[in-house]
C-alpha cells in the first residue's frame, strides 16, 4: 500500500517542506489545526514507533525543537507549541507513518483536549506503584 508521507518524501506528492536531512524532514500539514502546523517525518519508513528507529526519534524531537523555535519566531500567533504524536489507530493515528505533530498555540485558537470523566482524581498510592513494578519488569524484557 502506498504511504502518503513517504510520496511527499520522495517528491511525488506535494509538499510544503521547511527543512530536511538525512534522517528526517519537517513539511506543512494539509489540515492545520493552527497557522504554521508542521509534521516532523523520519525519511525511513516505520508504521509505529514499535518500528522507529532510535536515531530516527532521537533527531525527531531534535528537529521538533527547531520546529517550535522557528514558528515561535516566525510572527505567526504562536504563545506556545503542543508536540502530538498519535501511535495506534485508538490514540488518533491516520496516517501510518510516524511523525510529530508541532503545532502553535495561542489563547483563543479553539484547541483542547477531552479528559475522561473522573478525571482530576489523585490515584491511589499502593495502585500507582503496582502499575510502576508492571512497567518496570516490561523495561527489563526489551
Ligand atoms: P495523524 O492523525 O496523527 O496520523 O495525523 C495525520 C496528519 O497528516 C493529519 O494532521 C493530516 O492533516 C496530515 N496529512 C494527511 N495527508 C497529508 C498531506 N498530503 N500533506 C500534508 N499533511 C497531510
Ligand atoms: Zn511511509
Amino acid at each position: 500500500m502506498t504511504c502518503i508521507f513517504c510520496e511527499i518524501l520522495a517528491r511525488r506528492a506535494p509538499g510544503s517542506f521547511i527543512f530536511e536531512d538525512d534522517l528526517c524532514a519537517a513539511f506543512m500539514d494539509i489540515h492545520p489545526v493552527t497557522t504554521g502546523h508542521l509534521l516532523v517525518v523520519p525519511r525511513r519508513h516505520a508504521a509505529s514507533l514499535s518500528e522507529l528507529d532510535p536515531l530516527d526519534g532521537e533527531r525527531l524531537f531534535r528537529v521538533g525543537q527547531r520546529c517550535a523555535a522557528a514558528l515561535r519566531a516566525s510572527g505567526l500567533p504562536a504563545e506556545g507549541v503542543n508536540f502530538f504524536l498519535a501511535d495506534g489507530a485508538a490514540a488518533g493515528q491516520d496516517v501510518f507513518h510516524v511523525h510529530l505533530h508541532v503545532f502553535p498555540r495561542f489563547s483563543g485558537d479553539g484547541f483542547g483536549l477531552r479528559f475522561p470523566p473522573g478525571y482530576g482524581a489523585f490515584a491511589a498510592r499502593d495502585e500507582l506503584d503496582e502499575i510502576a513494578s508492571r512497567l518496570r519488569d516490561q523495561w527489563l524484557n526489551q
